[in-house]
């Protein structure tokens, strides 16, 4: 019988799993798989392989989810170690216009890896991988290799288990890691568990307000062209210019677009449950952490789309210096984190310490969770129900319910100003 305690078992009870797929490979047994639940991919322990080593729980991302910090974290520690800060973008024209934001990242990958400073990347190809509900995985690129079909965001959950496969038995090559915070954590625990190099590795950080699960998938369906999904542009920018549509696209080749409302509308149904308790949204462990530029918004490079960087370490100081198609400019680490609404994360804490359950919560801070995790179960039944997500988004698209969360929001600032600071 699996002792929970010591295996990623208690990862899944807790509900903080985050699909990274870090523990199979972790796994020197092969006693980790996974299957489908609520559109994520979560971890099955074969009971008579495993040998209780903890060895994937010592390095899952998911397990550190549901220890928060004893106080509520400040400013400053949400935004992590920084050195310097940037606005920047590509300046090679095709990168700017199919990248999400400035192109930053595939410019310096692409940059890095045609010098010969890193040998791969490990990224994520935009192509119709995963469509069929399916978790996508992270792909190995070298120098010779095409990043057109690796640009964008795909806001769902990434397996990393073939990165760290490779990183295990290729231990002296120079890697870059491009992913979202939890991904990263659980990557940085890896090379510490395996005694890897950290010098051999440049990761590459996403800012991340949450993912979603592949359900949302079947949920864009209905608007494809023919009713069969066969590719997502989560955002482009070809219609009206940066922050980008959705894109959907079906049957050969056709496509629709929607308005970027229709993307957020859905995410608080689609995410999973480990994104309510997460506290880093800035990618405090990498290198280099990369976002939209909302500090500047449209007012710069055009209303093309930039990107607000942070770095973080030395390594990423090297990297950055080494690309000449990335224009910067510098941007304050402050108003980069204020622009990205970082105290929001300050629920999460909360959310945190009531799963946790060592904490004299309030009532309030109960029925916020719980609203949350309404939301969340709707979303995992989607494609058996689907009346369920209609019903819940006519309710909340309603003109009063609209009223009802801006006054709401509104209220939540005044008593954030009021709050004594600690
Ligand atoms: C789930 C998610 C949530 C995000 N939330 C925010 C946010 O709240 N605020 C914000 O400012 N920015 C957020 N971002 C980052 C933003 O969408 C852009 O990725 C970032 O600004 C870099 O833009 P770029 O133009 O340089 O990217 P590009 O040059 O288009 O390159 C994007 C790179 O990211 C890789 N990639 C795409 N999706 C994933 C994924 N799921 N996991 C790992 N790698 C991936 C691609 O392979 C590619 O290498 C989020 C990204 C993701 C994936
Ligand atoms: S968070 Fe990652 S490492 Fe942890 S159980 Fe889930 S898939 Fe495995
Ligand atoms: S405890 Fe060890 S053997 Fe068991 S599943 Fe985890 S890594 Fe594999
Ligand atoms: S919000 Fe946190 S837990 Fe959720 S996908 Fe992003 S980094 Fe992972």
């Amino acid at each position: 019988m699996t002792r929970p305690s010591d295996t990623v078992a208690t990862t899944v009870a807790t509900g903080t799993c985050c699909s990274c797929g870090l523990c199979a490979a972790a796994c020197r047994c092969g006693a980790i798989s996974f299957a489908t639940d609520g559109g994520s991919m979560v971890p099955v322990i074969d009971e008579s392989a495993c040998v209780h080593c903890g060895r994937c729980l010592a390095i899952c991302p998911g397990a550190n989810l549901a220890s928060p910090p004893e106080a509520e974290p400040s400013p400053e520690e949400l935004l992590g170690n920084v050195l310097e800060s940037y606005s920047g973008w590509s300046t090679d024209e095709a990168t700017l216009t199919r990248a999400v934001s400035g192109g930053v990242v595939t410019q310096l990958v692409a940059e890095l890896l045609a010098s010969g400073k890193y040998d791969s990347a490990f990224l994520v190809t935009n192509a119709t991988e995963g469509m069929d509900g399916t978790q996508p995985t992270t792909q190995r690129v070298s120098p010779e290799d095409d990043l057109t079909r690796t640009q964008k965001s795909r806001y769902l959950q990434v397996s990393h288990e073939p990165t760290l496969r490779y990183l295990l038995s290729n231990p002296k090559e120079h890697v870059i890691i491009v992913g979202v915070p939890c991904a990263l954590s659980g990557i940085v625990s890896a090379i510490d568990a395996f005694r890897l190099s950290r010098d051999n590795y440049l990761l590459i950080g996403l800012f991340c307000d949450r993912t979603m699960t592949s359900n949302v998938l079947r949920y864009f369906e209905r608007f494809a062209p023919g009713g069969r999904l066969s590719g997502v542009d989560f955002r482009t920018k070809e219609a009206s210019g940066w922050p980008g549509d959705l894109r959907i696209y079906g049957n050969a080749g056709a496509f629709t677009d929607l308005p970027a409302r229709k993307r957020m509308e859905v995410k608080g149904y689609f995410q999973p449950e480990c994104c309510l308790y997460c506290l880093d949204k800035l990618n405090r462990c990498a290198d280099i952490t990369v976002g939209d530029d909302y500090v500047h918004g449209t007012q710069i490079n055009d209303g093309k789309g930039a990107c607000s960087i942070l770095v973080r370490t030395e390594a990423g100081m090297t990297a950055l210096a080494a690309t000449d198609d990335i224009a910067l400019i510098p941007s304050d680490a402050r108003d980069i984190a204020h622009s990205q609404h970082i105290e929001n994360r300050l629920v999460n804490w909360h959310n945190a310490r009531v799963l946790e359950g060592s904490h004299d919560v309030s009532r309030r801070d109960v029925r916020t969770r719980n609203s949350a995790l309404k939301s969340i179960d709707i979303g995992k039944a989607y494609p058996e129900h689907p009346e369920l997500l209609e019903r819940e988004l006519r309710r909340t698209s309603s003109p009063a319910s609209k009223m009802r969360r801006r006054i709401k929001r509104v209220v939540g600032k005044v008593l954030g100003k009021l709050r004594p600071k600690r």
